[in-house]
């Protein structure tokens, strides 16, 4: 009989439907398949039965998984394209880019590399331990829990699950509530591939979300919002659960008087305007030294024009914002921002009936209004000029460590100035966002835009426990220092500390 190391009381008033049953004003559709709190148990009890089986699978069980994993979303491609049209108009290139080719090229990697990860590394061996062998084996975390945010449905569910399989845990994977014509692909690829006691989908939102935090897991990759974030780890504190916590804030870009304007502006409007400036990794803002402004802004709005005609609205490449709560708060945000004298450069342009949002550039926002104080997340640039380094340094080490920090420079001098004297959880130079794409980097944040790592290698690790052991073959140096502390063994003693 096994007992659950948890208080399950099904007698409990989680009300799991209550957070979601009249949201349409908030732009949320009802979700009549979320999951119920007697469902929910039933998932936690299979995968506690079952995580000790899991964690001992070998490397070819493993990797046929992911490469089963794999064929079940490459052929969905289509299905998965319909839904992220259909949940926020996702462009279908996007998602073939940052959705499915992400995720499968993570699987690839992790099928290429999983043999060497889970093989147990020998380390050395201090001469004081004579006779002894060191090594570190990679043990399964077990039990993992992954909550995703609706940006990059696919992405933010497929990658952190891809470390999981990998690193051999089971899993309760809860995808975000409000893209709900990708959750249901989501749910079938997942369904398809794995047995609920392995991993299983859970649906829902802020009551699911919670009731699920009240489980005991052995580790929770949580990717979302700050404020969120802080919530996930107090559940988290609770039972001493190690997290994974990949976070946003306001990533700056800076642009200093030796940048290539035309390749910058490129860079930065792929980076900011995909799925419509809702990327935790987008351009925040820009600050441009004052030589380069004319022409950085002149050059932002021709490429904007360019890429998404004079009415992005019309545009096929150009995604809407996910729902109207968000819809409402850009809007918001924009409106404040012009009545506090910032100034507009290009778009602007709301619809409420296709929650379009243009792709806008601002100037003269004031650092004090809502768009320099929260991370805009959405199509919404303001761009500031400076003068000297120190400004830039000062305006950025006054808000949260961002997620990244890019920098546009040809000046090794002036890189290795911002590099030294900011913050971030990554960073690039003359390219913005596609460090992500990189599996042999660690991605994430530090302190306020996240705690720990993923990708490749790094989210192996993260849902593994790095277990140190030791083996002794011969009499251990131990025995000659049991007590009683002779004289002699004091000798022993102050000679190793004096030369050992
Ligand atoms: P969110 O934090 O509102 O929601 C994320 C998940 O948490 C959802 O599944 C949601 O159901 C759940 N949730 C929401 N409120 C909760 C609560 N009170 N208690 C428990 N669970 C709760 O984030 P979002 O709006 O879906 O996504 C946007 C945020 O995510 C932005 O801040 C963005 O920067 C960040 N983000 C970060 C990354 C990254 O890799 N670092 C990637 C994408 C998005």
């Amino acid at each position: 009989m096994i007992s659950l190391p948890l208080n399950l009381d099904s007698s409990k008033s989680i009300v799991l439907n209550g957070d979601i049953s009249i949201s349409h004003e908030l732009g949320i559709s009802r979700m009549d398949t979320a999951t119920t709190l007697s469902e929910l148990q039933e998932i936690y009890k299979k995968q506690y039965r079952n995580f000790h089986e899991i964690g001992q699978t070998s490397a070819k069980e493993r990797i046929a998984k992911l490469k089963r994993l794999r064929k079940a979303i490459t052929t969905r491609r289509k299905e998965l394209q319909d839904a992220m049209w259909k949940d926020f108009k996702k462009p279908a290139a996007e998602v073939d880019l940052s959705e499915i080719y992400t995720v499968t090229s993570d699987i690839d990697f992790a099928v290429k590399h999983l043999r060497s990860w889970m093989r147990p590394k020998p380390v050395r061996t201090p001469i004081t331990m004579l006779g002894a062998s060191s090594k570190v084996v990679y043990e399964p975390k077990g039990m993992a829990l992954i909550i995703a945010p609706w940006n990059y449905p696919v992405l933010l569910v497929f990658a952190p699950l891809v470390s999981a399989i990998a690193a051999g845990n089971t899993v309760m994977v809860k995808p975000s509530e409000f893209t709900t014509a990708t959750l249901a692909v989501i749910r079938q690829i997942i369904e398809e591939v794995f047995d609920q006691k392995e991993v299983a989908v859970v649906e829902g939102g802020i009551a699911v979300s919670q009731a699920l935090l009240e489980l005991k897991f052995n580790h929770i990759f949580f990717t979302g919002s700050p404020t969120v974030g802080k919530i996930v780890m107090e559940a988290a504190a609770k039972h001493l659960t190690s997290v994974t916590l990949e976070l946003g804030g306001k990533s700056p870009v800076i642009i200093d008087e030796t940048a290539n304007i035309n390749a910058t502006v490129a860079r930065i409007v792929w980076a900011k305007f995909i799925n419509a400036g809702q990327t935790c990794l987008a351009p925040d803002y820009v600050l441009v030294h004052k030589d380069k402004k004319g022409a950085f802004l002149a050059a932002l709005v021709k490429q904007l024009k360019k890429s998404y005609g004079e009415d992005a609205s019309d545009s096929a490449d150009y995604a809407a914002i996910v729902n109207e709560k968000h819809y409402q708060r850009l809007k918001g945000h924009l409106e404040s921002s012009l009545d506090k004298g910032s100034k507009l450069v290009h778009g602007g342009v709301c619809k409420t009936s296709e929650k379009y949002i243009a792709p806008t550039v601002l100037e003269d926002v004031a650092l004090d209004s809502a768009l320099m104080q929260e991370e805009i997340f959405g199509p919404i640039l303001p761009v500031f000029s400076y003068t000297n380094r120190n400004e830039v340094t000062d305006l950025i080490n006054s808000k949260e460590k961002p997620l990244a920090l890019y920098i546009y420079s040809k000046n090794k001098k002036n890189i290795e100035f911002f590099m030294a004297n900011t913050s971030a959880g990554g960073s690039c130079i003359n390219i913005s966002a596609i460090h992500i794409g990189n599996p042999h980097l660690p991605f994430g944040g530090v302190n306020n835009s996240g705690i720990g790592k993923s990708n490749g290698h790094f989210g192996f690790l993260e849902f593994s426990n790095q277990r140190g052991v030791m083996r002794q073959y011969t009499p251990s140096i131990i025995q000659l220092l049991l007590p009683p502390y002779t004289h002699l063994k004091r000798r022993l003693l102050d000679f190793t500390l004096r030369w050992l």
